[in-house]
């Protein structure tokens, strides 16, 4: 069948980083880049990558602190290094090197995010992505959960090179579905290709797509190349999409059916209305988010 390629809206550099904690180093490309801001990539909200950076050995596991969220789902994948995370409603766990956490927020939740303790007293190199995936207002007060999802979990491709991989953690691809539970229509994809490797992808036209390259170099569509750290935003004209990788190459994609619904956004809290944001707040402070120790 004859492709219709999606068309590259734009293909962006890392920005600066700024830290989140005293952890988390990371490179922030939506809300706060002006190419996609709140709505580009909807209905992921945020983006928040920790390009590769080696952390130094500390007794003391370095991170963020407890701290609110509601109206969203975050998304941590660990491409190297390990998380350990704690929240409110009882849950905790270790995200491993390849694995991700994908963490319902909805109504509200508390939680704190370290390195994990042994990662952290040995230092290494760290790298890893933090999605914010928006809730449909239908859904922004469901009760906080939690998806542990392990590597092993995944649903995998296995292109005919046989040392290629596409590692399937919510959607579908070629017929395979991913283990994460979502709220609206969403794919999200690891594809660990290794030199010379092609794979091929094909999304919904009105679906919002970006590719972030973790690792490696990658031609996209024919036509134009996209390096480590840079991020690929497509835009509506079609529905095909080839990447080639220019070396071994890791590349997380991300496609998803837009929430054309209002947002009101504040720190922690992505709700509809400033007057669900007052409320959040108003929550917060009143203890109903529970309770977790610093
Ligand atoms: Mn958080």
């Amino acid at each position: 069948m004859e492709k219709h390629f999606k068309n590259i809206e734009v293909i962006l550099p890392p920005p600066a980083f700024h830290m989140v904690g005293d952890g988390f180093r990371v490179h922030n490309f939506f809300p706060s880049q002006p190419k996609i801001g709140m709505e580009g990539m909807s209905p992921f909200f945020l983006m928040d990558y920790g390009s590769k950076w080696t952390v130094p050995p500390s007794d003391i596991p370095k991170g963020v602190g407890v701290h609110p969220h509601r109206g969203f789902e975050t998304v941590t994948i660990a491409y190297h290094g390990k998380v350990a995370h704690h929240d409110s409603a009882g849950n905790s766990g270790v995200i491993g090197e390849g694995d991700v956490q994908w963490m319902t927020a909805g109504a509200g939740v508390l939680h704190k995010e370290y390195h994990e303790k042994e990662f952290s007293k040995k230092g290494g190199v760290f790298q890893m992505v933090q999605l914010w995936v928006n809730l449909p207002a239908k859904h922004k007060m469901t009760p906080a959960k939690y998806q542990a999802i392990e590597n092993k979990d995944m649903a995998r491709f296995l292109p005919d090179d046989g040392k290629s991989v596409v590692e399937i953690i919510a959607g579908e691809y070629k017929g395979l579905k991913g283990p994460a539970f979502t709220f609206s229509p969403v794919n999200m994809f690891n594809a660990k290709l290794i030199q010379g490797a092609k794979a091929d992808f094909s999304f919904n036209k009105n679906f919002n797509t970006g590719m972030l390259v973790i690792e490696g170099e990658v031609k996209i569509n024919n036509s134009k190349t996209a390096s480590e750290n840079y991020f690929i935003l497509f835009g509506h004209d079609g529905e095909d999409i080839i990447i080639e990788a220019l070396k071994d190459s890791v590349i997380l994609i991300l496609s998803g059916e837009p929430i054309n619904e209002p947002i009101a956004s504040y720190g922690p809290f992505v709700m509809n209305t400033e007057t669900e944001i007052k409320q959040a707040y108003d929550d917060y402070y009143n203890g109903k988010f529970g309770y977790l120790e610093d």
